[in-house]
Order: structure tokens, then sequence, then C-alpha cells
């Protein structure tokens, strides 16, 4: 038995020991993309804003007109909660998607933990990818299903979990993946995983979080990862997109086909019991879905993309494998990036620190993300900078060996 303050302060103390002990920065606004930190403009290399939508004018007045339909929607989407403005966003997702239809919820972490567990539950199995997003981690513990684990991006071993599963029973089987890795920035192999779902008779699922708005294909270039991976509605049949990162709003959605969100409007309790988005956001993520569709900022952040990974081939940094907006910098030592971290704020750059248990122990690293509103100028600083401060590590390194 311990009393609460010395159980409280005995935790954060082992915390702050293990160096992972985190708090907040304080920004005055969002970043566009230079944001102000306690005082000092720093350019955010940091935000998941992709296409620069969460400091548009244009979303900020839809926003504020949104609002006049009520600060907030008084009740959940099934009482009296659901205005033609949140209908709308479903018809615009859904087109946007090339989806049925489509169903809003609270946040990407309650769409998740609501979808896993109406549709699976004792007697399923959920399968996961084991560098999946905590909401998708804990949507599987929470349903009571089966919860087997595969390598990351590894088909062979996601095969043998499929087969396990299906061999052990008559129980459905769903398999959850990112579609990019939010702290890695690859993507899964989403057209053999659909493949391997047909065969052993498996639902697939894919968490857009980070493809949604980022990537498509020509039909839909902004659906994501599963439009870039050819993927339609019976391949792909349950895609969950968020509205706080690329729409620059908050919010997301699960997009699929009408029997789906038909079920999962009767059946998800994060649905169901909560309240109904504010009206202001529905009409933010309107605005902001049809400024995707109008400007050219897809293309910009793709151009960004690739001008960040050629120069820092350049430079020599060693970077990961990845096509997306999230270019990371795994340096392995908590305490290394926490320091390289600091350098770069001292030069002017925020980037985000990201340390276990976000990512697994001995992987700690630096989490780039690039926006459709970085400049070259700005990424060639923030590379520059991060270049002089590798080499002090290093530096650092060889006088104490
Ligand atoms: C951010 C994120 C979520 C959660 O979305 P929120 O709307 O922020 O709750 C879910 N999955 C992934 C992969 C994410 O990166």
């Amino acid at each position: 038995m311990t009393r609460l303050p010395e159980f409280l302060q005995a935790r954060l103390a082992e915390r702050r020991a293990q160096q992972l002990y985190r708090s907040h920065k304080t920004l005055a606004a969002a970043p566009g993309p230079v944001a102000l930190v306690d005082g000092r403009e720093l350019v955010a290399f940091s935000s998941n804003d992709y296409l620069g939508l969460a400091a548009h004018p244009e979303v900020i007045a839809a926003q504020q007109r949104g609002a006049a339909l009520g600060a907030g929607a008084t009740a959940s989407h099934l009482v009296n909660g659901h205005f033609a403005i949140h209908q709308q966003l479903q018809d615009k997702i859904a087109e946007v998607t090339g989806r049925e239809a489509a169903l809003l919820f609270g946040s990407g972490y309650m769409a998740n933990v609501g979808v896993i567990n109406a549709l699976v539950g004792r007697g399923d199995t959920v399968v996961q990818d084991k560098l999946n997003h905590a909401s998708l981690i804990d949507g599987g513990r929470l349903s009571g299903a089966q919860y087997l684990r595969f390598i990351h991006n590894d088909l062979d071993a996601l095969e043998v979990q499929l087969r396990r599963a299906r061999e052990k029973g008559t129980g459905n089987i769903l398999l959850a993946v990112d579609g990019v890795y939010s702290m890695d920035g690859d993507t899964a192999p989403l057209a053999q995983m659909a493949t391997l779902c047909a065969r052993y008779d498996a639902w697939l699922m894919v968490d857009e979080a980070h493809g949604f708005g980022a990537m498509g294909s020509d039909l839909f270039p902004h659906a994501g990862s599963v439009a870039a991976a050819g993927l339609d509605q019976d391949s792909a049949p349950i895609v969950m997109g968020t509205l706080g990162k690329a729409a620059g709003n908050a919010g997301a959605f699960v997009a699929g086909s009408k029997a789906l969100i038909d079920y999962l409007t009767q059946f998800a309790r994060t649905y169901i019991y909560t309240t109904g988005m504010p009206p202001a956001i529905a009409a933010g993520c309107v605005r902001a879905l049809e400024l995707m569709q109008e400007l050219p900022l897809q293309q910009t952040l793709v151009a960004r993309i690739a001008y960040f990974r050629q120069r820092a081939a350049v430079l020599g940094l060693p970077l990961e494998a990845s096509a997306s907006a999230i270019q990371p910098l795994v340096l392995g030592c908590e305490k290394t990036v926490l320091r390289v971290s600091e350098a770069l704020q001292a030069s002017g750059y925020l980037v985000g620190a990201i340390r276990p248990p976000t990512v697994p122990a001995g992987t700690a690293r630096l989490r780039i993300t690039l926006s459709a509103l970085h400049s070259e100028e700005q990424i060639d600083g923030l590379l520059n900078a991060l270049n002089s401060a590798l080499q002090r590590e290093k530096n650092a390194a060889g006088e104490a060996s």
C-alpha cells in the first residue's frame, strides 16, 4: 500500500532518471510553419499539418462561419447532435476517399478503439503490426479478442499469424495496420496484405492518419496509402483517417461501404456515447478538403520531401526508407536525441525528440516532418544545423573514448 503523493513522486522520479520525462512546449499559435515558442520564433519541423491547412485563412474563416451554427453539437450524433454540416463533411470524405459512406469520430484514438471493438470480441482474433499506433494496440487489447502481433511489415510473419488464427477456429480475423507509420514514415505493403486477407478470410483495416491528404492515386489523389497501393473498397474495406493531421482541423472518420457505416453507427460505442463534433470543426474540415482538391498543396509537399532527402543524402545524414512527410533520424540514445534537439532549438528549429515508450527501446529519434509550407531555404537551414549538431556529438564521443 502506498499513499498517492508518494506513488506519484516515485514514478515521476523514475521517469526523469530514465531520460524519459516529458514536458510541454507552449506555442502561441499553429506553426505556419514558424511558431512562437516562449517568445522565440522557431521553424517547426514537428507538426502533422502536412499541407499547411491548420493555419490557412480560408479554413479558419470556415470554422468561424461554422461556429455560428452553435459553439457545440449539444448532444451525441444519434440524439440531436448531427447537423447538416456533419452530413456534408461525411459526404465529402466519401467522395475524397472513393468509398460509399463515412462516419465521423471525435478523434482518431476514439475511432480506432470504437471500430475494433465493434468488429471483434471474444472468440475472434485481431492481428497487428508491432509498430502500430497506440490507439490500435489499445483497441485490440480492450476488445477481448485474441491479440496476435507480427514483426513490422514482415509478410511471412504476418502469414504465420493469420494461419494460426484461421486454424484455431471459426472466429473472425481483423488485420489492423497503419498505412504510414507515424514514427518511421514507411508504408505498409498493403497490396500483399490485402491478398493475404483474401486467402485467410481476414478483414483489412488501415489507419490513414498520415496517409490521408498526403498521398493517393491518380483517381483519388488524397485518399491515402490504400489508394496509392491500388486498393478499392472490396480489398481495403475499413479505412480510418484523421482530420487533425493533413486536414488541419480535429476529429477522425471511418470510410467504407454503406453497410459498414450503418453497422458502426449502431455498434461503435465511441461513436454513440460521446458528444457530436463541434459544427465549427466540421465546417473547417469541409473547406480543408475542398482546398486539398483545389490547390497544388500535395505536389508542393512531394517536392519538399524529395528536396529534403536529396540534400540530406548530400550531407551523408542517415535517412530511413521513407517516402512520406515523416523523415525520422534514428540516433538510438535518449540523451543524444535530447541534446541534438536542444541544439536545433538553439539554432531556431523545432523538431520532435521521440523516445520510448513511443518507440522501441534503443531507437530514440528525431522525428522531422515536412509540410507544403516549408521553403527550400528553411529545409537547408534545418539540415545545416542538424549536420553541425551531429558533428559536435561525434567529436564529443571521440574525445570521450
Ligand atoms: C495521430 C494518430 C492517431 C490518433 O488520431 P487523433 O485524431 O490524434 O486521436 C491514430 N493513428 C495514428 C497512426 C496516428 O498517427
